[in-house]
């Protein structure tokens, strides 16, 4: 095919257009500003250990993860389908027995809610599973606090289990975002377990990256505008094109959406290395505290050694520096989880980490992609902050090219 297709990102979304357009016999060319793929889904590897920039994890039950992701090939490292709440220098576990058995005592046990409050949560799993994504997705928005409340959670459930998952998961601390993103990653919890690649999160997106034999990459380029026919890039070159998808922001590159900018969700991301681990089994660390900066945490074994890499992540907003936080977490990793001597490794502040969304949709069809006549558009921003969303809108874009160039108009949705 002679069309000349350029991807602007190689983010997972960019990636999963390029996957579909060299399906269709296209040779695309995929232009980004770092240095390799991945975008938000980027890992460091340092002196034998890996850092993911900021803790994220793959839901195994993602439909678009099934179909684009070898899983055996990615060595799933999976956690156990419930979380380590710790509150008020006390721990507790708290899971879905019907996955995992060991979890029933500990989870009945538990001094978080009452045995109503538990009950509900495993109504609510079985609910959401029989829910359709069209059933998520098209009932009326409310926030997810509202949401929890009208289910009639108690006000303790709520500040010791949802408020801690949740913010690691939607990134802000007031469960203010929409039922349906709440519902959608329930059910995907409900239904299947999270993991990380044994290789870091970047597996994912280097994996995605190896499907790709006939596409370009430039890497370090940054598109600074983009015109009828023609990207800019910052260092002034030119470069034509016959259909350009845009898997990033849109705001900053085409003149008539200056004015469109959108907002991030932000999150800190602090590892240590440590010589003991306070949470036994494969879970995420929850700190239910409300005056603690710390919102998760999670262990990695360090290959050769019996030590571990500790992952801390912060989402509230503070005003401490880089070092006065690492203090602080230092001292709350101490205060509120019992763990000691920590050796600090690495720092990251993601800035750009959520788009904030006021409404959400599950993916956004191939023929509400295109901007303009020859620009589309991609990347979870469209659809709601998550893998899933990320593929399929990559899908959807390349799709709608594909249409466009054999059909003259885009006809599938
Ligand atoms: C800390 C964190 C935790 C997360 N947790 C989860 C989770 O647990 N589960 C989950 O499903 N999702 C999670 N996410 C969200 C998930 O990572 C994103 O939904 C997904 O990576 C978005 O992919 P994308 O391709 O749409 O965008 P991006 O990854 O942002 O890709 C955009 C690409 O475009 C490039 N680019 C931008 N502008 C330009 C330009 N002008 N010129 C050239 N290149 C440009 C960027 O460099 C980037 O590579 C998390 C994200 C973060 C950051």
């Amino acid at each position: 095919m002679k069309e000349k297709i350029v991807i602007v990102g190689a983010g997972v979304s960019g990636l999963v257009a390029a996957i579909n357009l060299e399906k269709a016999g296209f040779k695309p060319i995929v232009i980004d500003q770092s240095d390799r793929v991945g975008g938000r889904v980027k890992t460091d590897y340092r002196d034998g250990l890996q850092f993911d920039h900021g803790f994220q994890v793959l839901l195994k039950k993602y439909p678009a993860a099934v179909k684009y992701l070898d899983y055996d090939l990615l060595e799933l490292q999976d956690f156990y389908p419930g979380s380590c709440i710790f509150y008020k220098q006390s721990k507790f576990t708290i899971g879905d027995p019907s996955r995992k058995s060991s979890l029933l005592f500990p989870t009945i046990f538990a001094k978080i809610g009452s045995v109503s409050d538990k009950w509900k949560v495993l109504q609510l799993s079985n609910a959401v599973k029989k829910k359709s994504f069209d059933d998520i997705f098209l009932a009326p928005e409310q926030t997810t606090l509202a949401y929890l409340q009208n289910k009639g959670f108690s006000d303790e459930i709520i500040q010791k289990f949802f408020k801690p998952f949740f913010t690691g998961i939607f990134l802000e601390d007031e469960l203010s975002t929409s039922s349906r993103k709440f519902e959608f990653v329930y059910k995907m919890f409900a239904e299947g377990n999270a993991a990380i690649p044994k290789k870091g999160i970047q597996a994912i997106p280097n994996q995605l990256a190896a499907q790709l034999k006939q596409t370009q990459f430039e890497f370090n380029m940054k598109v600074a505008e983009i015109k009828d026919q023609e990207l800019i890039l910052e260092n002034k070159k030119k470069i034509p094109y016959d259909y350009a998808i845009i898997a990033a922001e849109a705001w900053p590159l085409i003149s008539n959406l200056k004015n469109q900018e959108s907002k991030w969700k932000s999150v800190e991301n602090l590892y240590f290395e440590v010589k003991n681990k306070v949470i036994d089994k494969p879970l995420i660390g929850l700190v239910a505290d409300e005056a603690a900066l710390i919102n998760n945490i999670h262990y990695q074994n360090i290959k050769d050694t019996n030590h571990f890499l500790l992952s801390v992540s912060v989402v509230k907003l503070h005003h401490l520096n880089k070092d006065d936080l690492i203090k602080q977490v230092e001292k709350e990793l101490q205060t509120y989880c019992g763990i000691e001597s920590v050796e600090f490794k690495r720092y990251y502040k993601i800035k750009k980490a959520l788009p904030v969304m006021y409404t959400v949709n599950y993916m956004m069809p191939p023929s509400e992609t295109q901007l303009k006549d020859r620009v589309f558009l991609a990347g979870d921003q469209l659809s709601n902050g998550s893998l899933n969303a990320a593929m399929l809108n990559g899908e959807s874009a390349a799709r709608a090219v594909i249409a466009k160039i054999k059909d003259g108009f885009i006809n599938i949705n």
